[in-house]
């Protein structure tokens, strides 16, 4: 069996049953409201300390809110161009994430996502999302 090794990022998603990604959010303790990632200081809401609240792990479902190609490479684990969107997630949060898409124009504003696993040089996984199938 193919599993990927360890995520790159424990704080922020961890593999789901169905093989994407589920995502780790700080529910907050005080006013219940969803921060991401997990490792927040605190409530992006209330400000209430991360301590009050609780890991709440998620499907990895977002929506595009807007999207851009990248031409300069900015890590040697991510070759340009690729595209960049700012994602809503859940709760409203926002999150700039990368895509895993060949051109920006296989977006569009609205767009379901999901998030998925990519597996690095060093067997390690690291989270992209990729477009919802339409027949899903
Ligand atoms: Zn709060």
């Amino acid at each position: 069996m193919n599993h990927p090794g360890e995520p790159v990022h424990p704080a922020l998603y961890a593999l789901a049953e169905d093989g994407t990604l589920d995502l780790l959010y700080l529910a907050c303790g005080a006013c219940g409201a969803l921060t991401f990632p997990s490792s927040a200081y605190g409530c992006r809401c209330c400000g209430a300390a991360a301590e009050a609240g609780h890991t709440q792990r998620l499907a990895g479902r977002a929506r595009v809110r807007q999207m851009v190609t990248v031409h300069q490479a900015l890590t040697p684990a991510l070759a340009a161009p690729y595209v960049v969107a700012e994602l809503e997630l859940a709760g409203g949060v926002l999150e700039e994430a990368v895509l895993d898409v060949r051109h920006e124009g296989d977006l569009a504003p609205g767009m379901p996502v999901r998030a998925v696993p990519a597996i690095m040089p060093d067997g390690r996984f690291t989270c992209r999302f990729a477009p919802l199938e339409d027949a899903a």
